[in-house]
């Protein structure tokens, strides 16, 4: 009984200690799978979290690359808001903002600045002749010869088109200006070789001081733009500083622009005819029209005037019109008063050839006037014909195939060449008077009159010479081959009808050693034209 008493507590000792054994390593497994599981959860977070990291990362990238592209965007922007595409110079943006700043700083240091406006000369014949591609290499050139030939601190800038801007700081004075303005002048004078052509170009340049001539930026600008436009109507190629009687000059210019808009402009303008010689046989063969503008309280207008202000204020074609119909009407009368041996020469702006419809207008008029289109001769200038050589020749052509004969006025002064006239059908040229002012005496115009006479006679074209006013003159450009004049020396323009005082010249023949300047030749203002008003 003890012994199984005995054996009874030692298997209850036995069994608990198993149970607690058991108990002990259900706990220490299920500590272990929970620590197992612990460690899953932490890798997994650990995971989770690099992750979320690596994530964060590709976002921060993500936002730094958009935020230096935008970055970039922004600074090409402002590059582009700045800066002209084509050169890399800075644009009038950029360069008004620096300009002002270096007149802040003038100002308080008591400084000067100068402000240069440099415009091209024959960049438009190069653009029209050798294409947009040649012409824009050639803006690069010119802005590289530029930058180079400017100092640290001041600033080129392209203005737009064929113009620039330059400032001159530091100690600036008029031989300052005149060195930096000479230095541009032969720096973009050599010749520039591209696409394996050499071309030669000119620059015309007008400076205006702060704050010598103004303290405002605006008005400097006003300035320097007059004072290159001067240096263009001086021959171009050379600099001009600005001075005040160019704001006169431009007071003028308004005057004339409002007064071409009054409606009594009809009762203002008339048509004056000069004689044209022929110096073979000494009767006058031709008249030339002549636009006349007397204005109530601005008097005499010089027909140079006139024909800029009309274009500028869109009446060239209106105007051009008209003048062309009253001289066929005119040369009508004369035909029918007996004359009928005189031609009628009427000037044709650049602009009414370029956008005037001219075949169509001179088909009409000559159908409404009846004259015959062989006595109709129209004269362009050199210049008119440049600005678009193909349309020109379309023009021309056109003409011709009608019946009109055509000049090529005031030759000489433009860029043409007598060899690309040829192919253009072309019937006379007529000596610009700036070569027939020179001569005898002045050796280059001599040489030019009778060169151009010659190449001429072997062209087969009649040579005017223009603006004769003296014996000397005549005998001269006679001598040089030309076969006809025109000039105070044969005859003023008249407004006389009928018959013009210098029509006593058809009928009785000049006396080509004396000239009709004293006799027979009515004065254009001694009697009026009966001519049908001029209206819109
Ligand atoms: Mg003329």
């Amino acid at each position: 009984m003890f012994k199984q008493q005995s054996d009874s507590r030692g298997g209850e000792t036995a069994l608990t200690r198993y149970s607690f054994r058991l108990g002990h390593l259900v706990e220490l497994h299920s500590t272990q799978a929970a620590l197992v599981l612990a460690r899953e959860v932490a890798e997994r977070e650990t995971l989770e979290a690099r992750l979320a990291k690596l994530e964060i990362e590709t976002a921060h990238n993500a936002l730094r690359v958009e935020m230096e592209e935008h970055l970039q965007a922004q600074s090409r922007l402002a590059y582009l808001a700045t800066h002209d595409a084509l050169t890399g110079l800075p644009n009038r943006t950029l360069f008004s903002a620096r300009f002002g700043q270096e007149m802040e700083d003038a100002r308080r240091q008591d400084r000067k600045l100068a402000l240069f406006y440099l415009d091209l000369d024959n960049f438009k014949d190069v653009n029209d002749t050798l294409g947009h591609a040649v012409g824009d290499a050639l803006l690069q050139n010119v802005s590289a010869r530029l930058q180079h030939t400017i100092r640290d601190g001041e600033t080129v800038a392209r203005l737009g088109g064929d113009e620039f801007a330059l400032m001159q700081v530091g100690t600036v004075s008029a031989p300052q200006v005149s060195a930096l303005a000479g230095r541009i002048i032969e720096v973009l004078g050599k010749p520039f070789s591209i696409d394996k052509r050499q071309i030669f170009i000119g620059v015309s340049i007008g400076v205006t001081l702060f704050p010598d001539d103004a303290e405002e930026m605006e008005v400097l600008h006003r300035n320097a733009d007059l004072a290159m436009y001067g240096a263009k109507s001086d021959g171009r190629n050379c600099f001009k500083f600005f001075d005040n009687s160019m704001n006169n000059e431009v007071h003028r210019r308004a005057c004339l622009e409002q007064a071409m808009r009054e409606p009594t402009l009809s009762t203002q303008l008339r048509l004056a005819f000069q004689p044209q010689v022929n110096l073979n046989s000494g009767h006058v063969s031709g008249v030339e029209a002549l636009i006349r503008w007397t204005h109530p309280t601005l008097g005499v207008i010089a027909p140079d005037e006139i024909i800029p202000v009309a274009e500028r204020s869109g009446l060239i074609i209106d105007i051009g019109a008209w003048v062309l119909r009253e001289s066929c009407r005119q040369a009508m009368r004369w035909r029918e008063a007996g004359h009928e041996h005189l031609t009628i020469a009427v000037n044709v702006a650049a602009a009414q050839f370029q956008n005037g419809d001219m075949p169509r207008l001179v088909a009409d008029v000559l159908a409404e006037t009846g004259l015959p289109a062989s006595w109709l001769e129209l004269e362009i200038t050199e210049t008119g014909i440049m600005h678009d050589m193909r349309g020109a020749a379309e023009t021309l052509v056109a003409l011709h195939q009608q019946g009109v004969h055509l000049a090529i006025d005031d030759f000489g002064t433009g860029y043409s060449s007598l060899s690309y006239l040829r192919q253009l059908p072309v019937q006379r040229i007529k000596i610009d008077r700036s070569f027939v002012n020179s001569v005898p005496g002045d050796a280059d115009a001599e040489a030019m009159v009778t060169m151009i006479a010659k190449l001429a006679q072997a062209l087969r074209l009649e040579v005017v010479a223009e603006g004769i006013e003296s014996r000397p003159q005549a005998d001269f450009v006679r001598g040089a081959g030309c076969t006809f004049a025109q000039g105070y020396y044969y005859g003023r323009p008249a407004y006389a009808l009928p018959p013009p005082g210098f029509m006593t010249g058809v009928s009785l023949g000049i006396d080509l050693e004396q000239g009709i300047a004293t006799q027979g030749c009515v004065p254009e203002d001694a009697q009026q034209l009966e001519l049908v008003p001029w209206t819109r």
